[in-house]
């Protein structure tokens, strides 16, 4: 019996020793925790970190974020990583006068809580900031900026509307991308930025596969009454309501496989 116990354990360390260094995402997307998880790169050929939490949430943040070790909610799953980067390259193969991809928040080292986020917690979770028009952004929009509030209200009549700088071709091939990739399970943008970007694929005619992918991943978040939370913000969209996928959008990935604790839920 000793015997069979050695040898059961001598075969875990082998599957242990050959999955070392393999990324695991634990738990749920809202509490979970990643182990072995990779760093995406600050800046690549086709993308870069756009980050202002870090220009004023810790100010020591700031001072330390050339050091690798310090760059905090930057780390995933590896193949988060992998695909992200994947995505980037192909729209700018695809748009060679596209702006570089800016990338938000990922997870951090191990996972678990990070600040002014829900899930974000086992590697699976991805802000990207729409790509922005060169000529109102430059290459990179700058790293303190939050971005373009793409949804605005007219003040006259109330409605809302998209508006008319968000770049549809850019961020249609961005969402056709990643909708494209069987990892990626949905994609959270503004509810005026889903029926701006089906519409423009529509009158552009784009494949129907293609379309109809992108349609069933593409999650329409829609404004609401601002919580306390977002009080300190001062825009009129905050003051009057809260877009919250307005100016970035969040992808969600699949649990990858060889994570057996990773569990899915919305
Ligand atoms: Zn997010």
């Amino acid at each position: 019996m000793q015997r069979f116990t050695q040898v059961l354990a001598f075969v875990a360390a082998l599957g242990m020793a050959g999955s070392a260094l393999a990324s695991q995402s634990t738990g749920f997307y809202r509490s979970g925790g990643l182990v072995n998880g990779v760093q995406i790169p600050d800046t690549g050929e086709h993308h870069y970190i756009l980050y202002p939490e870090r220009c004023y949430l810790e100010g020591a943040l700031r001072h330390n974020y050339t050091d690798p070790n310090k760059r905090y909610n930057t780390w995933a799953h590896k193949s988060t990583v992998d695909v992200i980067l994947d995505v980037a390259k192909a729209v700018r193969t695809k748009h060679p006068d596209s702006p570089l991809i800016p990338v938000g928040e990922l997870s951090s080292k191990f996972g678990g809580k990070i600040s002014q986020h829900n899930s974000h917690q086992n590697g699976l979770d991805v802000d990207l900031w729409y790509i922005q028009n060169p000529w109102l952004a430059g290459d990179r929009f700058p790293e303190c900026s939050r971005g373009i509030r793409y949804e605005s209200k007219d003040p006259n009549t109330g409605q809302w509307f998209l508006r008319g700088e968000f770049p549809l071709n850019w961020n249609w091939t961005l969402m056709a991308e990643l909708a494209k990739r069987p990892e990626v399970k949905v994609i959270f943008v503004g509810g005026l930025i889903r029926d701006g970007l089906l519409q423009y694929a529509r009158e552009t005619g784009v494949d129907s596969r293609e379309y109809k992918r992108t349609e069933r991943k593409l999650h329409a978040v829609k404004c609401k009454i601002p919580a306390r939370y977002h009080k300190g913000y001062s825009t009129d969209s905050y003051k009057n309501n809260y877009c919250p996928h307005d100016e970035h959008l969040h992808v969600r990935f699949h649990c990858p496989e060889g994570s057996p604790s990773c569990r899915e839920k919305l």
